[in-house]
């Protein structure tokens, strides 16, 4: 293994690959418009193209990966990408971000691929608003889907919420009681202004220190739990003992300490979630590329890496969404659903 770093002395470690641009979801905060671009199937890569890459991508000390999407459940046999991933040894950590609508019937065969953990994304326990907010009635599937990832042998799940104000901020508490019963961790998530976020405004972004102050008059006083870790989540521990976390990427960015690539379903890998560009893996892999030819595009383009989008973007006097619809349509590399948020 030959571990490279960016300008910034940033190692590359963390790899989050979207197996699809689809989703069977229509979150506001991420996929709002009526109509979209999606990316021609030809050019969706085949899991063992995928495989090739994460082997470069282990070479330059990628020791973690995530699945994601759009909603990398409707990938079909996804299993079998798992199960060709978690044959990498060099693989610390083999996970997936999922809506769970799918979770329920795929958990058991994910498990027996081999995948490591879960972690799901759930706004709100009220069905009503998760109809409002995912213009999809699924809502009992996904905590169907939830029960089901410890029954099939996993742990350490987490449950993702992005918060918004005016949507679900009077519902932290309740989801935390309710990771209790899963079990999961839940971690908050600020609403961000990235691709895809057309809606997005700085005044429906609930900051860390307001979710806290939230917090506090529920349980009492809240501690952050000292630890060194490269985890976007701030973790928190309620006066019994209970850990939860704040991922603060709009008022707080971690940048600085930023070991996370993202490779699209297309092959298309972007050093940035904020970032405009991304590299062709897939051009050169389908050219015939071998693993140590791959390794070299991958290494030049993260050697020269000075991506440090959200602390830009806090710089701003003035914030709007990153990207326009018209420029979304041209590009849907743009999107965060594209992309794997
Ligand atoms: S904005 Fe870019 S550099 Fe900053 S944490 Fe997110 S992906 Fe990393």
């Amino acid at each position: 293994m030959t571990p490279v770093s960016d300008r910034h002395g940033r190692p590359l470690r963390n790899l989050r690959i979207s197996v699809t641009d689809r989703c069977n979801l229509r979150c506001q905060y991420c996929m709002p418009e009526e109509e979209y671009v999606w990316l021609p199937r030809a050019e969706i890569l085949q899991f063992e193209e995928i495989t090739a890459l994460v082997d470069a991508f282990g070479d330059l000390g990628v020791d973690k990966v995530r699945l994601t999407g759009g909603e990398p459940l409707l990938r079909r046999d996804l299993y079998r990408l798992i199960h060709l991933l978690a044959a990498r040894t060099g693989l610390r950590d083999l996970a997936i971000t999922t809506n769970g609508v799918l979770l329920a019937e795929q958990a058991p065969a994910l498990r027996a691929a081999g995948l490591h953990r879960v972690t799901v994304s759930l706004d709100t326990l009220r069905p009503d608003r998760f109809t409002a907010l995912t213009r999809r009635t699924t809502h009992a599937q996904v905590l169907e889907g939830l029960r089901a990832v410890p029954a099939a042998g996993f742990a350490d799940t987490k449950i993702d919420t992005v918060v918004i104000r005016g949507v679900n901020e009077d519902e932290l508490a309740d989801l935390i009681e309710f990771g209790r019963t899963v079990p999961a961790e839940v971690r908050f998530i600020e609403y961000m202004d990235v691709g895809g976020a057309t809606r997005w405004s700085m005044d429906q972004v609930v900051g860390r220190a307001e979710m806290l102050k939230i917090l506090e008059r529920r349980y009492g006083a809240i501690e952050p739990v000292r630890e060194v870790s490269s985890a976007p989540a701030d973790r928190y521990r309620l006066p019994d003992g209970l850990v939860f976390g704040i991922i603060a990427s709009t008022t707080a960015p971690f940048c600085a300490s930023c070991d996370r690539s993202r490779l699209t379903a297309d092959g298309i890998w972007y050093r940035c979630l904020y970032a405009v560009r991304g590299i062709d893996l897939r051009g050169p892999l389908r050219a015939g590329a071998d693993r140590a030819a791959l390794r070299d595009v991958i290494a030049s383009g993260w050697q020269v890496r000075t991506d440090r989008g959200a602390e830009e973007r806090l710089q701003l006097r003035h914030r709007s969404p990153l990207i326009q619809v018209a420029r979304l349509r041209e590009d849907p590399h743009l999107e965060m659903h594209t992309r794997g948020g």
